[in-house]
């Protein structure tokens, strides 16, 4: 494969991703609609280590629904946000793809806190839907 390459709008952040995805997932939860501004977030887990940045990015510090902190980084510059980590998955980052320049093939396999989605939102083709987090 070709590394997936992304970043923010600005361009001052770039990254790339060294390995495909260990999942991929669409997120309907409040703290995603605020932080994108739109409906939900689609979302890469990839390891730590098969991810590479260049430029700073600056942290927010949210809490998720088990009370651990989601450490949400974006550019300081332009606000895009470009990945969490959280505590509940140690070595993970979750990407932000929507920043990607490219997501061909990027077949989204599951849609969480549908609790939370648009009514007129149609399900995803292919995914498997939770109310809540898997
Ligand atoms: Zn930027």
């Amino acid at each position: 494969m070709t590394d997936r390459k992304g970043g923010c709008l600005c361009g001052a952040v770039r990254y790339e991703l060294k390995a495909e995805p260990r999942g991929i997932a669409i997120c309907h939860c409040t703290h995603c609609r605020r932080q994108s501004g739109s409906l939900f977030s689609f979302n890469l887990v990839i390891r730590e280590a098969d991810y590479r940045q260049s430029g700073e990015t600056a942290v927010f510090i949210d809490t998720g629904d088990s009370g651990q902190p989601v450490l949400r980084h974006f550019c300081a510059a332009c606000g895009s946000p470009i990945l969490a980590k959280t505590a509940l998955m140690p070595g993970k980052v979750v990407v932000k793809a929507g920043t990607l320049d490219n997501t061909d093939g990027l077949q989204p396999q599951i849609e969480i806190y549908t609790d939370h989605a648009a009514t007129w939102l149609a399900p995803v083709a292919g995914t498997t839907r939770f109310a809540q987090n898997v």
